[in-house]
């Protein structure tokens, strides 16, 4: 047998060498430009690379370099994560100041994805900024963006929303400027995870959706797999539970393309999980068992403790639940970046029910109150500019609160009649109980009204186009400059009116002007993004506003909007075309308030109408 080996490492070697002269050349190109088969099929593409294990020594020290990368990369997809730890480390111990900066900005790309698994995520924040720097110096737009885009998930990771929004903006602006479907894919993938994060379900499931397909278009198959897991997780949050076994049941077919048995964790992971919160506690525990048994991921254990806790309190096997409370804390206690998130700060909330369940309520109700002091607190530190989807968020924790509250509510007035009968001096310490539920349940009530109320305010959209209103949008602009330095925040804003809009409604009437009015503001929609706030402030004439937005991104998207409209044919008989001049102006040290700004895009357009009309002008 080991002869044998023996023989084939010499044939093998012969071979390689006497090809060397020709080969090593090719293979370099080879390495370097191997992306788009190893996300064709990195299992076949890893077994390529294993093969070139021996020739790989006689390498010069630059292709062996390219090919360790490569072998990362593969071994990361194919979820083999140990080797891929090694792979990495050898590769980074070979890097010198000499090494091109392709190779070391992958390098930082994977030790940040690394430093994310095992849970440090300000390190993997470092690494993968690092490796934006190197992409960046080296010209690589593409590796650039994508590492963009892993940096904003990592973000969501500790719910710097705010911070994870502007990089997955600017990645997709970029990844559009490629053309680059991968990317872009990516990066939906992306504002799936975050919208999930967000509660924003329906938002979430579109981008996987659009991820997922395009994906499958490209024929990637780790990829579509993340993707499927995407759909099955958000299903989950969204509590759509048997969609979400579903999806996890497929994202468990999809890993067949690597024959590691470790990624069926995942698989386990989604459905133990979705069946302890859909309640079906006795047919999760097994299969949360048989996750924790396999190798998976630090924090992804966390989670399953603590379900696997809330589910053994319910089955009243309360020794087993406080000893599943205490590894879950125990692994939180290791990750110090998780302290103090809503994953961490869970584990308060089910020890209050342990508590409870054994019947030392002051301690139970103790831990409630602290954990919602916290959470309100960490509410508050994430509250930002999309107020509305923190909200959205707001309004389904004080739901769940509510019930909860209804819910204990009931379960104490039935333990007060029985306890009256044995201990009379308890009376006293239930109705104080119960009040204090109602006074929360009261404050609850109150702060819904208030948001409601406040809601009501703020409902200010235009009736025949669907857009927000002139009211909103300036209100908008006004409080998003007011008391802003120019260096501090980027914002443009684009002003836009249709062309000879008298002449449409003469010749056609009026209700096909309206038309016209609403077809614009669905190319609009289509054209702007997510953040961008669009609205119609007056008969013909729109306005967008662009946070974060410099004037050259502007007048971009400024331009896409108006090619949109020229290749568009508004109007039936096609005898007359539908045009829009358009005036672009950025937030600056001479603009500073929002009427100079609205008054600069007003000027601009003035002189796009003045030059011709059909045209784009900046202030
Ligand atoms: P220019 O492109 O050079 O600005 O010329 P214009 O005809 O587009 O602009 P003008 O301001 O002279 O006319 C705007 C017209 O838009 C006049 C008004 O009757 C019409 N209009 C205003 N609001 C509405 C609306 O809600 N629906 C319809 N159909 N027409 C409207
Ligand atoms: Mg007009
Ligand atoms: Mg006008």
């Amino acid at each position: 047998m080991k002869k044998a080996l023996q023989a084939y490492y010499t044939t093998l070697f012969l071979i390689l060498f006497s090809c060397s002269l020709f080969a090593v050349a090719d293979d370099e190109i080879n390495f370097v430009e191997m992306d788009h088969s190893i996300y064709l099929d990195p299992w076949q593409s890893y077994q390529q690379l294993m093969d070139l294990q021996v020739a790989a020594q006689s390498y010069d020290e630059l292709t062996y370099l390219w090919w360790l990368l490569r072998k990362a990369q593969t071994e990361n997809l194919i979820y083999f994560y140990d080797d891929f730890n090694r792979s990495v480390e050898q590769a980074s111990n070979l890097v010198t100041h000499q090494t091109p900066l392709a190779i070391q900005a992958r390098l930082s790309l994977f030790q940040g994805l690394i430093n994310r698994r095992q849970g440090e995520y300000s390190r993997s924040q470092e690494l993968l900024s690092k490796s934006l720097l190197q992409a960046k110096e080296a010209n690589l737009s593409s590796l650039y963006v994508f590492g963009k885009q892993e940096l904003a998930y990592t973000k969501t990771l500790t719910e710097i929303f705010e911070t994870s929004m502007v990089d997955i903006q600017e990645a997709y602006v970029e990844a559009f400027a490629l053309k680059d479907q991968f990317l872009i894919a990516s990066i939906n993938e992306t504002y799936g995870a975050i919208y999930g994060y967000l509660n924003d379900y329906k938002k979430s499931i579109d981008y996987y959706q659009k991820a997922f397909e395009a994906y499958q278009t490209l024929n990637y198959p780790a990829h579509v797999a993340e993707a499927i897991y995407g759909l099955a997780s958000t299903y989950r949050y969204w509590k759509k539970y048997d969609l979400a076994i579903e999806y996890f049941e497929k994202y468990g077919q999809q890993i067949d393309y690597t024959p590691n048995s470790n990624i069926k964790f995942f698989s386990a992971y989604g459905i133990g999980m979705t069946l302890a919160e859909k309640g079906d506690c006795d047919q999760a525990i097994p299969i949360i068992d048989q996750a924790l048994k396999l190798k998976g991921v630090i924090d992804y254990n966390a989670e399953l403790y603590k379900r696997k806790a809330t589910c053994l309190i319910e089955l009243g096997q309360l020794d087993k639940a406080e000893k599943s409370i205490f590894n879950a804390a125990s692994i939180f206690a290791n990750i110090p970046e998780l302290m103090g998130t809503t994953w961490q700060l869970e584990v308060i909330k089910i020890s209050s029910k342990l508590a409870y369940a054994r019947g030392q309520y002051d301690v139970s109700y103790n831990m409630l109150e602290q954990y919602h002091e916290k959470y309100t607190n960490l509410l508050l530190v994430n509250a930002s500019q999309r107020l509305h989807k923190v909200r959205a968020r707001m309004e389904i924790e004080r739901q769940e609160l509510a019930q909860t509250l209804a819910e204990k509510r009931s379960q104490v007035t039935m333990l007060e009649k029985d306890k009256r009968q044995r201990f009379n001096s308890q009376e006293r310490y239930f109705k104080f109980f119960v009040l204090g539920l109602a006074l929360l349940v009261l404050l609850v009530i109150l702060s819904q009204y208030r948001t409601n109320k406040k809601m009501h305010l703020l409902s200010t959209k235009d009736s025949l186009s669907g857009l927000f209103n002139r009211r909103y949008i300036f209100d908008y602009l006004h409080s998003a400059l007011a008391g802003s330095h120019p260096d501090k925040i980027q914002l443009s804003i684009i002003l836009i009116d249709i062309d000879d809009f008298k002449k449409i409604n003469d010749t056609y009437g009026h209700p096909v002007g309206d038309d016209v009015i609403r077809q614009i503001a669905k190319l609009g929609q289509e054209v702007f993004r997510q953040d961008d706030i669009f609205g119609r402030i007056g008969g013909e004439e729109f306005l967008c506003v662009l946070p974060r937005t410099d004037i050259i991104k502007a007048k971009k998207i400024a331009e896409r909007f108006l090619a949109l409209i020229n290749v568009s044919q508004l109007l039936k008989d096609n005898e007359q075309s539908v045009t829009v001049s358009i005036g672009i102006a950025a937030h600056s040290a001479q603009s500073v308030d929002a009427n100079q700004l609205y008054i600069n895009a007003d000027q601009a357009l003035y002189q796009a109408k003045h030059l011709g009309k059909n045209q784009i002008c900046v202030f």
